[in-house]
């Protein structure tokens, strides 16, 4: 088969961009071949056609290169990736076929084109690293960069955990050693896998690519050490994969911060994923999720921010406290607050912006943006200057106020500014002599030309002869038909149109030189210009940076207060000891929407004096998954540095977060719901500490009954004796209310109901006891089930009560007479605790007791013992 050239360059630039699909850039189009065709055909539905007929027919489908973001956005967002192969010479001076070559590949990780990204999100790009022995590996190295900020940490976490950190970190890519299945399955739905050769993660590989990028001899300025070795591993294979792809400078990454785990709250995926963090579990989206409903910030760094705070709960005192500090203040000064605010509303974002200088990709208008945001930093400054808290003086002290670069920029750029360098118009009047002497030149020509026009039109008599312009024949001057006879024998003529003629003159063409060869040299001098002025701003890039993060912050500290105020949050106590005493407290997100008779306030009271362990019971739909819910999400913002919705709130740090809570995805993992409910339960038992908070729904629902409540049962016992870490559990079992009597730290709650004329009123209102009822017939009622169905099933649940109750209308439940004391816990929370009948067995004198009596007291003490197993005995 014969190969074109140009199919030859083509053939080539797709022989390096591995599976990536090729734009190649032909004239004023990118069109692509073959399989990439055929699949842009198909998931972008673009038009198939064929270069070639017959043997050599190839498929082919291409669209304008303006459309370059439409079409790149489309398909990175499906989850492929994208190599863009542009000419690199200019047609015109091209020997042969133009030159061309790949660009860029555009992967969803290492996105940095603002059209492509979502302005109050961050984009990660991770890479999980395994030591030799992948199998038994205990331990991976987790690394994540965002390309369009140049953020970038690194960790070592257990393996067990890595689901949970991909979680936290939610990246749109990850980079994994070929052939390995480290990353669970089910998280490929949401993360792109890309998979590197085995090489890209090895020790010395990655060793060498940082020590290059950083310029240092070692890593441990950064504060790895040697048990951090898979973390660098993983950092590795991050930046080789970010020069592979991106082909531009990667000046903006300019530290590697080594995370660590213990200092942030731990959330397990699940949890994350039930608690609706920062992504709804229904459709994935940030709109509805709690980071939604509570981010006030003004700017988009600010946002992306307040999403870490929320994604990493703190559990170090000090810290929270100092953010804390932080909001109150700014709670307590609110004509502060509003005036940084309104500040803040004029700063671009800093961070992206400085990573396309840094990159090489930025435009007038983006030196433009951080001009105009780097002015409104005196009057912030000014405006956090002598704070009380320490966070403000913090951020007050690292706030940069970059008044070189400032200056400089706003000396020299013009007032409205171009997208491309090129165009001219970026440098105002006055920056520089030469180009304002071009400039003149420039404009002097074209007024020399008006005149012209006016003096040949009375040389000639003829009075709409006109000077035009066009990119063919440069100035021209054009005369009608019906005045061809007045032409000066001094014209040339250069073209013919319908009704005029086209001519020019060797006065008109030395004149034009100038103009133009005078436009050309002030846009040559502009650009050169523009250069100077990114390389300066690049220079400076730390010290913005910084500027940059300091925004960030405060923007997080205010969005807190202004969220505080609004809502009428208290700010909590946070302390070491393990209670949770929540009054009057809101759901964060349900307390926003418009619910009808307004969100019911709740207290909650959980500590080793009251009971640790609640257990509510209620119908469906009474409220019971929204409080525990509020419970646990009031918490997590105290931990973030937040005030918390309720009027009061005393909360003893937690390390852990665990959430069962309902049946959400699982069947399309392939796993049944029962399945999945059961392994989250098993970690929740196997990792949880006695500082933890622990939420459970429903647990024991996914299979029949009996079974249900025996697990469900057997598990509160667990987490009493064994972990007695803060518990709520919400339960629709209301045998479950037993466990209260041989349970000292179990508390039964149940939720308000008022049954008014056979209907069932819900008041969300969570109060002391045990719920008498499962309301399941009347929810059924509510829900529009036929009136008879509703009739035979409460003759049903008569009947079946009347079988399974005891005499005392209690379930007939294994109580603690099948459960042998727990002595080492009792002995621990409680002193001895000794059962009433050994003191009777003490004082039973054998030497003195026949036969009989001896058979008489057995009976007596067997009786007891049943009276007081029996439920509620
Ligand atoms: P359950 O877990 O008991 O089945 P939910 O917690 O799902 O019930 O609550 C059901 C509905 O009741 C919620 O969607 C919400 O609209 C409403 N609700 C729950 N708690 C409250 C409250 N404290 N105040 C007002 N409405 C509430």
């Amino acid at each position: 088969m014969n190969v074109t050239p140009m199919m030859q360059q083509y053939l080539e630039a797709k022989g390096v961009c591995g599976d990536a699909i090729l734009f190649f850039r032909m004239g004023d189009f990118y069109e692509l071949f073959n399989d990439d065709a055929k699949t842009a055909a198909r998931v972008l539905g673009m038009t198939l056609t064929s270069r070639d007929k017959g043997e050599n027919a190839t498929p082919m489908a291409g669209f304008p290169h303006h459309q370059l973001d439409n079409y790149l956005g489309k398909l990175i967002h499906l989850g492929y990736r994208v190599a863009i192969c542009d000419q690199v010479e200019n047609p015109k001076e091209a020997k042969g076929i133009v030159r061309r070559e790949i660009t860029r590949i555009v992967t969803p990780g290492t996105l940095t084109d603002d059209a492509l990204l979502e302005p109050r999100e961050s984009n990660y790009l991770a890479a999980v690293a395994l030591p030799g022995k992948k199998e038994t590996a205990a331990e991976v190295g987790v690394a994540w960069v965002e390309m369009s900020t140049g953020r970038f940490f690194s960790g070592v976490f257990p393996t067990a955990r890595l689901a949970d950190q991909l979680a936290r970190i939610a990246p749109s890519e990850c980079l994994v050693p070929e052939e390995s299945n480290v990353v669970p399955t089910h998280l490929h739905e949401s993360i792109l896998m890309t998979y590197r050769p085995a090489w890209a993660f090895g020790k010395e590989g990655a060793g060498e690519v940082l020590k290059r990028h950083f310029e240092t001899m070692t890593l441990e300025g950064f504060g790895f050490g040697d048990q951090d070795q898979l973390a660098v591993c993983a950092a590795g294979a991050v930046l080789e994969y970010l020069e592979e792809t991106q082909r531009t400078s990667l000046l903006h990454i300019e530290r590697l911060t080594p995370y660590r785990a213990s200092s942030t709250l731990e959330i397990d995926e699940a949890t994350r994923r039930s608690l609706e963090l920062t992504r709804t579990m229904r459709d994935g989206r940030r709109d509805g999720s709690l980071l939604a409903a509570i981010d006030r910030c003004v700017t988009v760094m600010g946002s992306r921010l307040l999403g870490d705070w929320l994604s990493n709960p703190l559990t170090d005192l000090e810290e929270i406290h100092r953010r804390l500090d932080g909001v109150e203040e700014l709670v307590l000064e609110p004509a502060l607050a509003r005036d940084l605010r309104e500040s803040l509303k004029e700063v671009y974002d800093l961070e992206r912006l400085l990573a396309r200088v840094m990159t090489g990709r930025a435009s007038p208008r983006d030196l433009g943006y951080i001009c105009k945001t780097l002015e409104r930093l005196p009057h912030i400054k000014a405006k956090i200057t002598s704070r009380r808290s320490s966070m403000l003086r913090l951020l007050e002290e690292r706030l940069d106020l970059c008044s070189e670069i400032r200056s400089q920029l706003a000396e020299a750029l013009d007032d409205s500014l171009p997208l491309s360098p090129r165009d001219g118009g970026v440098i105002c009047t006055g920056f520089n002599a030469d180009l304002d002497h071009l400039r003149g030149l420039a404009a002097g020509g074209k007024q020399w030309i008006a005149e012209y026009q006016k003096q040949e039109i009375e040389r000639t008599g003829i009075a709409n002869l006109k000077v035009g312009f066009n990119k063919v024949f440069g100035y021209y001057l054009e005369v009608t038909n019906v005045n061809r006879e007045r032409i000066p024998t001094d014209y040339i003529r250069k073209q013919t149109l319908k009704n005029a003629e086209r001519y020019i003159t060797p006065e008109l063409k030395e004149y034009e030189e100038k103009v133009l060869s005078a436009d050309e040299k002030a846009k040559d001098l502009e650009y050169e210009l523009f250069g100077q002025l990114r390389d300066a701003v690049q220079l400076d890039a730390k010290r913005i940076q910084q500027t940059a993060d300091v925004l960030a912050n405060l923007d997080c500290l205010l969005s807190l207060a202004e969220l505080a105020r609004e809502r009428n949050y208290c700010r909590p106590q946070v302390g070491e000891s393990a209670v949770l005493r929540i009054l009057d407290g809101r759901h964060p997100v349900l307390d926003l929407k418009e619910i009808e008779g307004g969100f019911v306030p709740n207290d909650a009271q959980l500590d080793s004096e009251s009971g640790f362990i609640g257990l509510i019971t209620g119908p469906n739909m009474a409220g019971k998954s929204t409080y525990i819910r509020q419970v646990a999400l009031i918490s997590l913002m105290a931990q973030m540095g937040s005030f918390v919705p309720a009027r009061e709130a005393d909360l003893g740090i937690v390390d852990r977060i665990f959430a069962r809570v309902g049946a959400s995805d699982e069947l399309s993992r392939g796993q049944s719901t029962f399945m999945v409910e059961m392994t989250e339960t098993a970690r929740i038992l196997n990792t949880a500490t006695n500082r933890s908070l622990v939420i459970l729904d429903e647990i024991g629902r996914g299979t029949s009954t009996y079974d249900g409540v025996s697990l469900a049962w057997s598990i509160v016992e667990y987490l009493h004796d064994k972990i007695g870490c803060r518990t709520l559990f919400a339960t629709h079992y209301h045998e479950l209310t037993d466990l209260r009597s041989s349970l000292p730290g179990v508390v039964n709650l149940n939720v308000a109901v008022k049954e008014w004329d056979d209907k069932v009123i819900f008041l969300h209102k969570i109060v002391p006891g045990a719920a008498d009822k499962s309301y399941g017939i009347y929810v059924a009622r509510l829900a529009g089930v036929p009136r008879e169905v509703n009739e035979r099933a409460k003759q049903i649940l008569n009947q079946l009560e009347s079988e399974h109750l005891d005499s005392g209308g209690n379930a007939k439940i294994a109580s603690k007479k099948e459960r042998r004391p727990k002595t080492d816990l009792q002995l621990s929370l409680f002193g001895p605790h000794e059962h009433p009948l050994l003191e009777k067995l003490r004082e039973v004198d054998v030497d003195e007791t026949t036969p009989l009596q001896a058979l008489q007291l057995l009976q007596a003490w067997k009786k007891d013992l049943h009276d007081e197993g029996a439920p509620g005995g």
